[in-house]
């Protein structure tokens, strides 16, 4: 078989193969999948593009990175240079964030979002207390969007 992607595509095929495979996302993954949850990945058609969608619990993940999306904790601090750039650059990602947030809710799923910090750092959480809150918050249909957090923020 010949290969006909050219170096650039490949390279960014990579970048894109890597950025759905990010570690926090294969631990989320590995507890859901032992705790016996089946689920799809990356579904392009949701607003958002959820990381993790568990169809049958009507539930999508999030596994959000705190300085993208401008978490108020440790890691989601601001740049000191190019400061206007990088608040400008926050600003629409939240925007999108509650956008998404709002699609989601109308079509009538349940989101989960979990921030990096309660994954690593010095305030993650330690791994049994991440499993029971992520596996309440997707049986718990009642409260339609849960945040998951590191331990301070
Ligand atoms: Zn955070």
């Amino acid at each position: 078989m010949v290969d006909l992607q050219t170096h650039e595509q490949r390279s960014l095929n990579m970048a894109a193969i890597k950025a759905s495979n990010t570690l926090p996302e294969i631990y989320i993954r590995k507890i859901l999948f032992s705790e016996g949850f089946r689920y799809r990945l990356n579904q392009k058609n949701l607003p958002g593009k959820p990381d993790i969608v568990l169809a049958k619990h009507k539930t999508v993940v999030f596994i959000h990175g705190c300085f993208w999306h401008k978490h108020q904790c440790h890691l989601g601090s601001t740049p000191k240079t190019n400061t206007d750039f990088w608040i400008k650059k926050f600003n629409s990602n939240v925007d999108r964030d509650q956008r998404n947030v709002q699609s989601l809710l109308e079509l009538g799923w349940n989101i989960v979002i979990i921030w990096e910090c309660a994954i690593k750092g010095k305030f993650k959480l330690p791994e049994n207390s991440l499993r029971s809150i992520l596996l309440s918050s997707i049986r718990d249909s009642t409260n339609r969007l849960i945040n998951i957090c590191g331990s301070k923020i």
